[in-house]
């Protein structure tokens, strides 16, 4: 049997930079500032100036970095937030962590992102404008179609939050994504495109009151130490984790770059073959966090693959409002369907070209 091959490779991630990496932690455990201290400021700065925004504030992780930013926003109880039924738990546990409620908003079937089109119809019909936050999520490495996402929010009076946690370094006309809302959150999970190793997340912004409001939260309220000026979390990055962080974000643009090569091999690869590839939007970059085919036979595929030793993952088997802990009486076909369809393929920085030959003859090779 060949070696098997997995959706994501956080280990290879790490051995690809081990040298650098093991010097900042090194740096880190002699200078005895772990929380909160120099290598969190530097990379924050690093990682608003990569992606083109005024500031970034470090967090836990992304979920809390989407509570986070909802409610420095204003986002709480009574508020509906727009978002999509496609995506990781996280996201509406966030929402319901503000104490907002989520709408669900159809997707686009060709991007299998947020339908502008279904977002203008449910806020037309928001009468009272309850619906206080669009939050669309740049799924699979993708950035929604923003410009029409963020004229439709301005002109409800809805703030635009992004989920950023699968799309660092994509651009969509022009403009990195995360630099298109008031606030946007990414996480740095180990298997993102840009991953720490443990938890991690951020909020940026330009709006200096939103991203101070942002720092506030995410320790006790505090304006200034020892003083809270609201209720806050403790919702901290760590120097370990700013320190690697700083390491991988070097890399990110070379390794989304050989991201898109494997991709390419695999939509050439892939060519004529009886499921359907993923197309990129015009005006739009793919950073490839997930490379997704999708098939009506997808759990026989899923079998097909792994019998030899191809491990794939599905984003995601269920939509959120159909799960017990969020349901909600919601009827959307195309996310739905979405959802029994979906198939990654692996895709990772570390896999070679002669591993996408050996996933699309597996895949050519498969009677669905
Ligand atoms: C990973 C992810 C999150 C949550 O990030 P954590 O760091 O695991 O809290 C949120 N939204 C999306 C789309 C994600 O992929």
């Amino acid at each position: 049997m060949q070696n098997p091959l997995f959706p994501a490779d956080p280990l290879g991630g790490y051995l690809a930079a081990k040298a650098e990496i093991d010097v900042a932690v090194a740096r880190v455990l002699a200078s005895g500032r772990y929380i909160l201290g120099p290598e969190v400021e530097a990379f924050e700065a690093e990682f608003a100036g990569y992606l083109g925004v005024g500031g970034a504030v470090g967090v836990a992780n992304g979920t809390d970095a989407i509570e986070l930013a909802l409610r420095a926003a204003g986002i709480g109880p009574g508020a509906r937030v727009a978002t999509v039924g496609n995506t990781v738990t996280a996201t509406v546990a966030a929402i319901a962590a503000t104490g907002a409620e989520p709408v669900y908003i159809e997707i686009d079937p060709a991007t299998m992102l947020m339908d502008p089109a279904a977002l203008a119809s449910v806020l037309a019909a928001d009468a009272n404008r309850n619906i206080k936050a669009v939050l669309p999520v740049h799924l699979y490495g993708q950035p929604c179609e923003m410009p029409q996402i963020v004229n439709l929010a301005r002109a409800h009076g809805a703030v635009v939050i992004e989920d950023c946690a699968q799309c660092h370094g994509a651009n969509a006309n022009g403009r990195k994504a995360g630099a298109w809302g008031d606030l946007a959150a990414f996480s740095f999970y180990p298997t993102k495109n840009l991953g720490a190793l443990g938890d991690g997340g951020a909020v940026v912004g330009t709006d200096p009151a939103l991203l101070a409001r942002v720092r506030r939260l995410r320790q006790y309220g505090w304006q200034t130490r020892y003083v809270s000026t609201e209720p806050g979390r403790n919702s901290r990055l760590d120097e370990l984790q700013a320190a690697v962080l700083r390491v991988r974000l070097c890399r990110l643009d070379g390794e989304n770059a050989a991201r898109g090569r494997l991709a390419d091999g695999y939509r050439i690869g892939l060519k004529g073959a009886t499921l359907a590839v993923p197309t990129v939007a015009a005006g739009r970059t793919h950073v490839w966090h997930q490379f997704v085919v999708r098939t009506t036979a997808r759990d026989a595929l899923k079998a097909h693959l792994e019998q030899a030793g191809i491990h794939c993952g599905v984003l995601y088997p269920v939509p959120v409002f159909g799960q017990p802990g969020y349901l909600q009486p919601v009827r959307l076909p195309l996310t739905e369907q979405a959802c029994h369809e979906v198939l990654s393929l692996p895709l990772h920085p570390g896999l070679t070209p002669i591993d996408v030959a050996r996933v699309t003859a597996a895949v050519r090779g498969w009677r669905g």
